[in-house]
């Protein structure tokens, strides 16, 4: 059986005209940031890994908690998360890996080769990136716990990566699979409910057809046994049961 999480680590609010391309209502969103936890038959996982203090503050972010403290919550020590799916390498997704000494990450290779890229000259191109994730990348990859993903994988049975950029160019949903039920990841495809029910991206964008495809690709995912979650929306705490002994909105049952 496997289990999947929202862990939230930190928040803020944003008016909602900031969070969709060519704009919208000034009325203020709940802009959450998390992490996800699948507890699955072949270990612990985790989809993206957070931010510390500092990059909280540097991003006025009102900041709740590392990811290894809110796996703590849990009764889960770093050392026993085993792997890493990356979904994309902001700042607000990658940026606690030298937290866990024991996993390997997964990262499209597109990724890294964009962030790596002569590109990085333009600020707005670079921006979202902290150069201390970048070097936690490439120490991953000196050490050999680093492993390139082409597109779509089945990292573990049931556990799937679908690459669809748009948001970066090596951006990835994560799809999890138990039986008949299924939680669709968006992370930055789809920040808010508001962006797949309108198709919208959020205005951080690499490539606008590329994220009108990962819309395409989120909804051939759903069904009526499948709940899609988007990476940043605070409704996400209030819509999925609280995990028994967590503090409240603190980390959420997806699965
Ligand atoms: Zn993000």
């Amino acid at each position: 059986m496997t289990r999947v999480y929202q862990l939230t680590i930190g928040s803020k609010q944003l008016p909602l005209s900031s969070c969709l391309l060519r704009g919208g209502t000034a009325e203020l969103v709940d802009f959450s940031y998390s992490f996800w936890l699948v507890d699955h038959p072949d270990g612990l996982m985790l989809v993206d890994c957070g931010f510390r203090a500092p990059a909280a503050e540097r991003k006025a972010i009102s900041f709740e908690r590392t990811a290894v403290q809110a796996l703590e919550l849990l009764g889960i020590g770093p050392s026993e998360i085993e792997s890493i799916v990356l979904t994309h390498m902001h700042f607000d997704h990658a940026g606690s890996l030298s937290d866990f000494p024991e996993a390997t990450v997964y990262l499209q290779r597109t990724e890294l080769d964009y962030f790596t890229s002569p590109l990085m000259r333009f600020p707005l191109c670079a921006s979202g990136l902290d150069a201390d994730d970048l070097a936690a990348v490439r120490g991953l990859e000196r050490q050999g716990r680093l492993l390139f993903m082409d597109g779509d994988t089945e990292v573990v049975p049931g556990v799937r990566t679908h690459h669809v950029g748009g948001h970066t160019p090596g951006t990835q949903l994560v799809s999890i699979t138990d039986g008949a039920r299924r939680v669709v990841l968006t992370s930055d495809a789809a920040h808010l409910y508001a962006n797949l029910s309108g198709g919208v991206p959020f205005p951080v964008l690499h490539d606008v057809p590329s994220s009108c495809v990962a819309f395409e690709v989120i909804n051939g995912l759903d069904d009526d046994a499948t709940h899609v979650i988007p990476g940043h929306d605070g409704e996400v705490r209030r819509r999925f049961d609280p995990v028994a002994g967590t503090p409240s909105g603190s980390t959420v049952a997806l699965l």
